[in-house]
């Protein structure tokens, strides 16, 4: 008896897993129609010093230009896109454009970061083709930064290091993102050529409420002992005032938030460039 109730539980989620199955083939369809009429393209976000605002760079952030569903953040295809594969081919076209576009308004010491995919470390080659793909865009590689997640450092330590260094000797430096998510471990990060840590926005979102003690506590220990191995710090999701007080009267340099500005197509920051001129 137990067993027909296994059976009849089975087909039922069954049914639930089919749809889900269909759903994420017909997005895996989608995500190569939209490779072929390039719908992807970079949003930017300002990094900012947090003394005086001033900007000093722009994290590009994909977007799809879906024909009827508008302008989609990566939170609705990235995983589809990670797991088909298809995400190697959609960043290199995000890569890009984004570099394309950075020669068009990014000014002086600025730099752009392109948050980088676990997958491309897997290519031993994955920096000399980075690197030609910067100096085919006219955009300087030193004005270039990368973004890696704890994951992508573990997954193959000894690889990863190395195309890190290849990229660093070549004037590319890296940050690792969302700190305080993954393993969270310092310990590590020394053996890696890093030269930022973005603390992850959910250390940020509770400044200024009632749990903001304990957050305080964590981004004291990352701000002392990445400073102390000389690692700039920028704390994410800034969304208000106190929240970049607080940040600042802490030790953090840097930040990034709606606070500052949210992720806009490059046109904007051309006109915003061409306004400060
Ligand atoms: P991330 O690298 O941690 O990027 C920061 C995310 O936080 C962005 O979400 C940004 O829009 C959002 N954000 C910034 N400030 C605030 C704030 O004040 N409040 C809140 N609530 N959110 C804020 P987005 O653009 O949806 O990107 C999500 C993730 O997708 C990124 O997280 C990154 O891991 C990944 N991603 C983005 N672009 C690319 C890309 O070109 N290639 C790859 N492989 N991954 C990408
Ligand atoms: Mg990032
Ligand atoms: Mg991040
Ligand atoms: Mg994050």
């Amino acid at each position: 008896r137990a067993k027909r109730a296994g059976r009849a539980r089975y087909v039922m989620f069954d049914e639930t897993l089919q749809r889900a199955a269909m759903d994420v083939l017909e997005l895996e369809h989608e995500l190569r129609a939209a490779l072929i009429r390039n719908e992807f393209e970079p949003f930017f976000q300002p990094l900012v010093r947090l003394e005086d605002g001033q900007i000093v760079g722009y994290e590009a952030l994909i977007r799809w230009r879906h024909p009827t569903r508008g302008v989609l953040a990566p939170g609705e295809f990235l995983g589809v896109a990670e797991e088909s594969g298809l995400i190697e081919a959609i960043d290199w076209q995000m890569y890009r454009l984004a570099c394309a576009a950075a020669v068009g308004f990014v000014r002086g010491d600025e730099f752009i970061t392109l948050n980088i995919s676990p997958r491309h470390f897997q290519n031993e080659d994955f920096d000399t083709r980075l690197l030609t793909m910067v100096e085919a865009s006219g955009f300087e590689p030193s004005r270039l930064h990368i973004e890696v997640t704890e994951g992508t450092l573990l997954g193959e330590p000894d690889a990863v290091a190395r195309i890190l260094e290849r990229l660093r000797a070549a004037g590319v430096e890296a940050a690792l993102d969302d700190f305080g998510t993954g393993y969270s471990s310092l310990s590590y990060v020394h053996r890696f050529p890093l030269k930022m840590i973005k603390i992850d926005r959910s250390f940020i979102d509770p400044l200024g409420s009632d749990a903001a003690q304990r957050s305080s506590v964590i981004i004291g220990a990352i701000l002392a002992l990445s400073h102390s191995l000389g690692l700039d710090v920028l704390a994410e999701g800034i969304e208000t005032e106190a929240q970049s007080t607080h940040l600042q009267r802490m030790g953090c340099l840097y930040g990034q938030g709606y606070h500052f500005g949210r992720p806009q197509p490059a046109a904007h920051w051309g006109r915003h460039a061409l306004t400060r001129a």
